[in-house]
């Protein structure tokens, strides 16, 4: 399976990457995550994707598909969940390209969508490890001691671009630049839309019947 989720932030794509990951042998690719770890690595690539970042800004296609590229190249035959990227039309037109060259498509893709008011309240509850990167919801999926990560017992911290001004700014970015992302994957086919305004468990069986029947009727 290869498979790619668009959705704004919030949407719950990195939660159900994660599940779809586990159930299925997947590969998890957060864009989000590579970017905070080359961030966080002080590289020349880090140092340049810095203020991007923290501004809730995108960081240029060029180098954006720079550091994809490798990463997807070195997965070789596994499947993958792309999550967070493409985020732009060149970046999804580039990927289909590069994934077509090395005869590994995407088989699926699946869109996200979620009341606007739903998605303020999950950001204001968002709360991530720094050092695995577990993501958790002080209500909807707090960790077992408050404030620790489970995974690792590092103590957990609110992403600076998860700030209230920040994230008024990522979901406007999101919206200028999705739609004709949108509008391209809908007419390429293997295009499913899933309201992930549910709670995680009723999402996780959406996305899973969606799958399931996807691949069945292939
Ligand atoms: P996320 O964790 O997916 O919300 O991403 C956090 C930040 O990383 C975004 O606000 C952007 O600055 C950057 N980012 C993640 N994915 C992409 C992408 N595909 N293209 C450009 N910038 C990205």
């Amino acid at each position: 399976m290869r498979i790619a989720l668009l959705g704004p932030p919030g949407s719950g794509k990195g939660t159900q990457a994660s599940k779809m990951c586990e159930a299925y042998n997947l590969v998890h690719m957060s864009s989000g995550d590579i970017l905070r770890m080359e961030k966080m690595s002080g590289s020349a690539k880090g140092q340049r994707i810095k203020n991007f970042i923290d501004n809730g800004l995108l960081v240029p296609d060029d180098l954006m598909l720079d550091i994809m590229r490798d990463k997807i190249v070195g997965l070789g035959q596994q499947g993958f969940v792309l999550d967070g990227f493409p985020r732009t039309l060149p970046q999804a037109q580039a990927l289909n390209k590069m994934l077509f060259e090395l005869d590994r498509p995407l088989n699926l893709v699946l869109n996200f969508v979620v009341d606007p008011d739903i998605l303020q309240r999950r950001f204001e509850g968002r709360r991530i490890c720094p050092n695995c990167l577990a993501v958790y919801h002080i209500d909807a999926n707090p960790p077992h001691v408050p404030g620790i990560c489970d995974n690792c017992g590092e103590k957990l911290i609110t992403r600076d671009d998860d700030q209230p001004s920040v994230v008024r700014k990522r979901i406007s970015t999101y919206q200028e630049t999705m739609a004709p992302l949108i509008a391209y994957f809908a007419q390429l086919g293997n295009f499913k839309t899933i309201n992930t305004t549910g709670n995680i468990d009723d999402v996780t069986k959406l996305v899973r019947d969606k799958i399931l029947r996807h691949f069945e009727d292939d």
